[in-house]
């Protein structure tokens, strides 16, 4: 089998059954987020543990095999991981995004969404997942901060 098509049957497998689907009740933050260019809509849910690691990650929500694809390898990729780690995570995906090659042993699967870059009109959908943890990060880290005061 020709690599890009293993790549292309695991990319389908992930959109077909993908991982951590369904709600996250009681989850430290959630974030909803649609993506107009392809009708691709997205509600994560991560809850974190007692020491700010994501205990969980999963997400609801329907589009295309690319975006689905993206947020079932996401939610994987980051339990278990701090909120800094996470953020590490989805900046190195954005640099495969834009075409950078290196680091590509840190994203595990994600990387083999390489491919989209071929694909401008699908680079919105593959980042959509990581787009909707980095303003629940956000959010979550200001909500703290004020918590603080
Ligand atoms: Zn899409």
């Amino acid at each position: 089998m020709p690599l890009d098509d293993l790549y292309r049957e695991i990319i389908m497998e992930h959109a077909r059954n993908p991982q951590n689907r369904g709600p996250l009740a009681g989850a430290t933050f959630q974030v909803g987020l649609n993506n107009p260019t392809c009708g691709d809509e997205i509600v994560l849910f991560v809850d974190l543990d007692d020491e700010a690691r994501v205990k969980e990650a999963k997400f609801e929500g329907q589009g295309c095999t690319i975006s689905m694809a993206a947020a079932s390898m996401m939610t994987e990729a980051i339990r278990g991981k701090t909120l800094g780690e996470a953020l590490a995570l989805s900046a190195r995906y954005r640099e495969m995004l834009l075409g950078k090659d290196d680091h590509l042993d840190d994203l595990g699967d994600l990387a083999l969404l390489k491919g989209v870059t071929q694909f401008p009109m699908r680079v919105k959908c593959a980042a959509l997942a990581f787009t909707a943890l980095e303003k629940g990060i956000t959010h979550h880290k200001e909500a703290a901060l004020h918590g603080q005061e």
